[in-house]
């Protein structure tokens, strides 16, 4: 799921996960942010370094720690396996105790003052980071998702990992200016962590079927059928020209690079993308 504010395109995706022992060492610390124009970020963190990656998370979380690495550890071996390269870089997980602290980390990130998420954005990736909300405020703070389905789960973290990942590959590690190729960034994401399930792709195929197909590129993540549009897009660039290619699509920012890389016209693709769809069911 994506939205637009000031001209950069941001990710956001919802997270949950349940409760685990913690059996971890930790240090006490507090983070301010990196720049703060808005106000001072006042969560005190509890901070573990791992060899990729740090979990800066609060003592509320303690017991949902070893979970959270699981998903983690797991949704970046797909992740590496898949593009068949490690990361680039470190990143930082924030885990947020609740969507006061959350907003507020995204109101300074994103330069909006005052801004107020809604109840199904509950996580964000980029390059440098992953942010989401903690499960155990879940059930009261957010909405649309199972606490129980452990698939959605990982899938969901893996989803904002493969935006690590992209962002760490990509000259606009925020995906600011690349609302136009939404689709691909988040296609990307969806097919990947494997959340292109059936119901998304009957629910695109529908779609096609009734004549109601996106008219342009962008528009695929734009549609009520984002995730399904979006993956099937990126799924279909992947059957039709190879995993290399796909990869080497990760530095694109606009959709005439995709285009050109893939010697094609928007028109064409789509075309061919919607009759690829509509011959496999
Ligand atoms: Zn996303």
């Amino acid at each position: 799921m994506s939205y637009k504010i000031s001209g950069k395109f941001f990710v956001i995706l919802l997270i949950l996960f349940g409760a685990a022992s913690n059996g971890l060492s930790q240090n006490n610390n507090s983070t301010t942010g990196k720049d703060n124009p808005v106000k001072k970020d006042t969560v005190i963190w509890n901070v573990v370094k791992f060899k990729n990656y740090t979990i800066n998370y609060t003592d509320s979380d303690a017991g949902n720690f070893m979970t959270l690495k699981s998903y983690l550890d797991r949704g970046i071996d797909s992740v590496e396996n898949f593009f068949g390269s490690p990361y680039p870089d470190v990143f930082s997980v924030f885990v947020y105790p609740n969507r006061a602290s959350l907003d507020q980390h995204w109101q300074r990130d994103w330069g909006v003052p005052g801004f107020k998420s809604q109840c199904w954005m509950v996580a964000s990736g980029v390059a440098e980071r992953l942010d989401i909300l903690s499960p155990s405020v879940w059930l009261s703070q957010a909405c649309e998702h199972d606490p129980g389905n452990k698939k959605e789960t990982q899938d969901l973290i893996t989803h904002e990992l493969v935006h690590v990942y992209h962002g760490q590959n990509n000259p606009h590690p925020n995906f600011a200016d690349m609302d136009d190729i939404g689709w691909f960034v988040e296609g990307l994401a969806v097919f990947v962590s494997g959340q292109l399930n059936k119901e998304r792709i009957d629910r695109a195929k529908n779609v096609l079927h009734k004549g109601e197909d996106p008219k342009e590129l962008k528009s695929l993540w734009g549609s009520k059928n984002k995730y399904g549009f979006s993956g099937l897009m990126v799924k279909y660039i992947f059957l039709k020209y190879g995993k290399q290619k796909l990869i080497s699509l990760l530095p694109q920012t606009t959709e005439k690079g995709i285009l050109s890389a893939l010697n094609i016209t928007a028109s064409k693709l789509l075309k061919d993308w919607r009759g690829w769809i509509l011959r496999n069911g």
